[in-house]
């Protein structure tokens, strides 16, 4: 049996401030910042706000809010990495590759002929997650 939602997963801890992001979006009912180990340049995960482990436990109310900033942030994305393409995925339980347990959409600005790289693969430098998250911010600025 699926276990019940745990509010100390990672991103309910970005969610409440007690650890850092570098958001790029946030408005009433979702949040958006870097994946910290990102499978290409500009990875960024969406999450509601509300609490659900995965795709299959969330309210229709709350994919509604999560679908539309996906799309909002994922224009942003591919906008400020001048990619050819976006790649949009989402995990469910650790069978279906899901690590942490608040329903995320992970997106992957994508260039021609470039692959993505392993999942988890490896910690970003700061200071570039930082300045990619500007960039994104600045891209959904002049979307405004
Ligand atoms: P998954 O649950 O498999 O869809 O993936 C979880 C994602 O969260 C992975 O891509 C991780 O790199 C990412 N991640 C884990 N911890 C953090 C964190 N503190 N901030 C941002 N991304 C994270």
């Amino acid at each position: 049996m699926t276990p019940p939602y745990d509010p100390d997963n990672i991103f309910g801890k970005i969610l409440r401030g007690e650890i850092p992001a570098h958001t790029v979006y946030e408005d009433a009912d979702t949040l958006a910042f870097m994946d910290v180990m990102p499978q290409g340049e500009g990875h960024t995960l969406v999450i509601p706000k509300a609490p659900s482990r995965g795709l299959l436990d969330a309210e229709p109310s709350t994919l509604t809010a999560l679908i539309a900033t996906v799309q909002r942030v994922g224009r942003a994305v591919k906008t400020a990495f001048a990619a050819d393409g976006l790649t949009v995925f989402q995990f469910n339980e650790p069978a279906g590759g899901q690590t942490v347990f608040h329903l995320h959409v992970h997106l992957v600005p994508r260039h021609e002929g470039v692959p993505l790289k392993r999942h988890e693969g490896g910690m970003a430098d700061n200071a570039v997650l930082a300045e990619h998250a500007a960039r994104i911010r600045a891209a959904l600025d002049d979307a405004a």
